[in-house]
């Protein structure tokens, strides 16, 4: 008998667990502003100009040798020149940004732009001076680790 009754309940106990969770989801979702992922934590090293964030969403491991990080840039900030050897893509989730490959001219990027960094090919991304800018940044890791160069001057900024 008990146990007939626990073959009905826990149906009930599934379904009322999973909808308290995605309730919980929806909370998180509230606090950071209604983006799809959180903004993280503000990016301490001198590989970025003004203030960025970066939440790590996939570690790159055996599986996957792929990392893919959201990073939200405040207004005016930019990365460092840099290169990925194995290169990388960039989803644009909200504002307005710039992708600048050295020696071309500087792109604008908008919400629902994605774009592909070539392997080796120095670049920088950022926020535009009055927009904040957010990426979701799709990095290759089997050829090794970010190669960073000089900064972002502002005069190469504002070009
Ligand atoms: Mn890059």
């Amino acid at each position: 008998m008990m146990k007939q009754k626990i073959k009905y309940i826990l149906p009930f106990v599934a379904v009322l667990f999973v909808a308290c969770n995605n309730n919980k989801k929806i909370e998180d979702t509230k606090k950071q502003g209604g983006l799809v992922f959180p903004q993280g934590e503000k990016i301490t090293n001198s590989n970025f100009t003004g203030t960025a964030y970066l939440q790590s969403l996939i570690s790159a491991d055996s599986l996957n040798s792929i990392s893919v990080g959201n990073v939200t840039f405040e207004p005016g900030a930019r990365s460092k020149w840099h290169s990925h050897p194995a290169g990388q893509i960039l989803l644009v989730i909200d504002g307005v940004g710039y992708y600048q490959e050295k020696g071309k001219a500087k792109q604008i990027l908008r919400i629902g732009d994605a774009i592909k960094c070539p392997p080796n090919t120095p670049h920088w991304h950022g926020a535009s001076s009055d927009s904040a800018f957010v990426q979701v940044a799709i990095t290759g890791r089997e050829k090794g680790e970010t190669v960073w160069l000089e900064a972002v001057s502002d005069e190469e900024y504002s070009r």
